[in-house]
């Protein structure tokens, strides 16, 4: 069973410490609502949907969402980091499988035995703060959109014509 998402988003601030700005809220909400670990564009444009913001005040409150726990960066493939909600806020460690085509971010459910902390031993499981555990592959809509005469993804493979 996993621990279910906090309720809202004022909980989650409340929880971290954080001040509820409305447009902290927002953020908090859009980063809650989501299963994917997301750049800061893509942040950016869902805020957008509820409220004004801008790139820089965005940057700031996901800086101080980091500091406070509340929010995890993740590396990429790509030079932009991704952002997801820490394992405490969204109730279970995970890790993430990118692409390397499209920079789609998933976070993963949590498979037995990958982050079986328990498997440490009596007295030495540790509380899991993170996992920093990335999957690199081709999504499944990337992989659709090649079409047979279409660039080929796998080297060495042939084309059929
Ligand atoms: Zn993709
Ligand atoms: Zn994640």
């Amino acid at each position: 069973m996993d621990t279910p998402r906090p309720a809202n988003a004022e909980e989650m601030l409340g929880r971290a410490g954080i001040d509820p700005t409305p447009l902290r809220l927002a953020v908090a909400r859009v980063l809650a609502r989501e299963e994917r670990a997301l750049p800061v564009g893509d942040i950016l444009a869902l805020v957008r949907d509820a409220r004004q913001a801008n790139k820089v005040t965005l940057y700031r409150i996901l800086d101080l969402f980091v500091a406070k726990g509340l929010v995890r960066r993740h590396s990429s493939g790509d030079r932009a980091w991704r952002y997801c909600l820490a394992p405490v806020f969204a109730g279970r460690p995970h890790c993430h499988a990118y692409c390397v085509r499209c920079g789609r971010m998933d976070c993963l459910p949590t498979a037995d035995g990958l982050v079986d902390v328990a498997a440490l031993g009596p007295g030495l499981a540790m509380d899991v703060v993170a996992v920093e555990v990335r999957i690199d592959g081709v999504c499944a809509a990337c992989r659709r959109q090649s079409s047979p005469g279409g660039r080929l993804l796998t080297p060495g493979r042939e084309t059929h014509k």
